[in-house]
C-alpha cells in the first residue's frame, strides 16, 4: 500500500515511513491511496481480526507474522479477553467498552500497538526517536504506557505542574520504564504546548535528537482504531449505528473507513460535549472555530478536530490542491464552508450529532446508573445520551446503536462521584497506583532549560 498526503503536495510513502512521519512534509495526513475491501473472516479473536483488517494497510513493509506478532503482545496487556467487548443497556442499545487498556482509555486501542510498530520498524533501520508530546493530563500516560520498554525511542512529556489530577499525574510518574521522562513544566498546558512546538521548530535540535510525535493525526492510530468497528458491527444480524464522543476527529473517522472498507455499519451519531464545533458543521454544514472551553469531559475539549482533513479530503474528490487552499483558509478566517453537493453526498444518511452541558451529561450518568446500574465516565455519557436522542430517523427506529465508551469511569472519579454520589474505583491493576514510587523532574517554562534536558534524558544512538 502506498499512502499520499491529503494537501496533494508531499512524496507518496510506503506503511513504515507513513508511520514515522507522522505529518506529511506538505503539511497535509497521510491517507492511504485507495481503501481495500474488508477481507472475509476465518477469525475467532479480536487480535486474528485485527490482524486481517490491518493487513493490506501494512503490506509489504509488515509481514502477516510480524503484524500478528505485533497486535498479540499489544492487545495482551488488555485486561478483557475481548479486549473491546460490548455490554447491552436497553433494547437497541449498547455500549462497546474501549478502556480495558493499561491506562483506562480508548487511545490505548491505538497507543499499545502503534508503539511496538514503532519500535520493530526504528530496530530493523538500526534508528532511532525521541517523542515529545505535552498533555494536559489524561492522554500522556497512554503514550507513555504505548512505547514504555521500547528499546529504540524515548519518550519525553512535558505537562503543567500542579495542574494536573493526582491519578493523571501517577499515571504517567509511576511508569518504571528506562525511556520513559514525566517531566513538569512550571506553567500552563498552553505553554508545555508552545514548548513542544518551539523544539520541532528548532531544525538543529530536531535533528540532531531525531523529534519524533505519535499525535492522533498519525495515520496507524486511526488504522488501528478501526478494527473494533468491524468486529462490533458483525455481531449484529443488521446494520449498526455507531455514537462516537468526538474531540479530534480521529475516532469516528475509522469508523466512516471501516465502512469504506465494507463493515455493516449505518451511520455515526457524533456526540460533542460544549465544545461543538463538529456538531454545529453536521447540523448546519457550519464549520467555525470558537475559544475551548474546559468541560468535565476534557479529552473532548478541542477548537479544530484535526483528522476531519482526512474526510475534507475525499470530500473534495482526493484533490489535495483544494484541500491545501480549504485548511489555509480555515486557519486565516477560523471558518470552513462546504458544496451543497458535498454535504448531500458525505454527511447526509452518514453523519448525525448532538452535543451536551456538564449538566446533562451528569444528568446521564445519573440515569444510565439508576435504570441499569452501568456506570459510564462523562465522555461516554455524551455518547449514550445522543444514542438515545436520535434512536430513531424520522419515526423509524434506526436499529441497533452502539455508543463507544471511551474512558473507565475511575479515570474521571471527580464528575461520576458527583453524578451518582459513588467514587469508581480502579481496577484491580490500578490498585496500588497510590503506593509506587513516582519518578519525575521540574523544569522551568524555558526553552533552554526544556531542550537542556531532553539532550540529557535521551539516550544517544
Ligand atoms: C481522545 C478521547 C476522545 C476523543 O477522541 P477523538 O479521536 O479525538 O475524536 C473521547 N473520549 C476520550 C476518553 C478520549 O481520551
Amino acid at each position: 500500500m502506498q499512502y499520499v498526503s491529503s494537501r496533494g503536495a508531499a512524496p507518496e510513502l510506503g506503511f513504515a515511513d507513513v508511520l514515522l512521519a507522522g505529518l506529511a512534509s506538505d503539511g497535509g495526513l497521510y491517507v492511504p491511496e485507495r481503501w481495500p475491501k474488508l477481507p472475509t473472516s476465518a477469525a475467532h479473536t479480536y487480535v486474528e481480526r485485527a490482524v486481517e483488517v490491518m493487513l493490506p494497510f501494512v503490506e509489504p513493509d509488515l509481514d502477516e507474522i510480524t503484524l500478528t506478532h505485533l497486535c498479540s503482545e499489544a492487545y495482551a496487556t488488555f485486561r478483557h479477553p475481548a479486549v473491546a467487548p460490548l455490554v447491552q443497556l436497553d433494547h437497541d442499545q449498547w455500549v462497546q467498552e474501549l478502556f480495558h487498556g493499561p491506562t483506562l482509555a480508548f487511545k490505548d486501542v491505538a497507543l499499545q500497538l502503534v508503539g511496538r510498530m514503532f519500535d520493530h520498524v526504528l530496530g530493523a533501520r538500526g534508528e532511532r526517536v525521541t517523542v515529545v508530546g505535552a498533555t494536559s493530563g489524561d492522554t500522556g500516560s497512554a503514550a507513555i504506557d504505548g512505547v514504555a520498554g521500547c528499546e529504540h525511542v524515548d519518550i519525553v512529556i512535558l505537562y503543567p505542574l500542579g495542574r494536573t489530577s493526582e491519578v493523571q499525574r501517577r499515571q504517567m510518574t509511576t511508569v518504571d520504564a528506562p525511556n520513559v521522562h514525566a517531566v513538569a513544566v512550571e506553567g500552563t498546558f498552553d505553554d508545555c504546548q508552545d514548548l513542544v512546538k518551539a523544539m520541532f521548530n528548532d531544525a538543529a535540535f530536531r535533528e540532531r535528537n531525531r523529534l519524533s510525535a505519535v499525535n492522533s493525526i498519525n495515520w496507524a492510530r486511526v488504522m488501528a482504531q478501526t478494527v473494533y468497528y468491524v468486529t462490533a458491527a458483525e455481531t449484529f444480524a443488521e446494520p449498526v449505528t455507531f455514537s462516537v464522543p468526538t474531540g479530534n476527529f480521529g475516532n469516528v473517522l475509522a469508523g466512516w473507513i471501516a465502512r469504506e472498507m465494507g463493515a455493516p455499519i449505518r451511520e455515526f451519531i457524533l456526540a460533542s460535549n460544549a465544545n461543538d464545533i463538529m456538531t454545529r458543521f453536521v447540523q448546519d454544514a457550519d464549520m467555525t472555530s470558537r475559544d475551548v472551553v474546559p468541560t468535565l469531559s476534557p479529552s473532548m475539549d478541542i477548537q479544530f478536530s484535526s483528522n476531519f482533513e482526512r474526510l475534507l479530503f475525499e470530500m473534495n474528490g482526493r484533490d489535495g490542491g483544494m484541500t491545501a487552499e480549504q485548511m489555509t483558509r480555515f486557519r486565516s478566517t477560523g471558518r470552513l464552508d462546504i458544496e451543497d453537493d458535498q454535504r448531500d453526498r458525505y454527511i447526509s444518511g452518514t453523519f448525525r450529532a448532538a452535543a451536551f452541558d456538564d449538566a446533562t451529561t451528569l444528568a446521564e450518568i445519573e440515569r444510565v446508573h439508576a435504570e441499569t446500574g452501568y456506570v459510564l465516565d462523562p465522555h461516554s455519557a455524551t455518547g449514550t445520551a445522543a444514542a438515545r436522542m436520535l434512536a430513531t430517523v424520522g419515526d423509524r427506529p434506526s436499529g441497533p446503536v452502539v455508543t463507544l465508551a471511551t474512558a473507565h469511569p475511575a479515570k474521571f472519579p471527580d464528575a461520576v462521584e458527583q453524578a451518582i454520589g459513588v467514587r469508581p474505583e480502579l481496577p484491580p491493576h490500578l490498585a496500588d497506583l497510590f503506593e509506587l514510587e513516582e519518578r519525575t523532574q521540574t523544569v522551568a517554562n524555558d526553552l533552554a532549560a526544556v531542550e537542556g534536558l531532553v539532550e540529557r534524558l535521551t539516550r544517544r544512538a
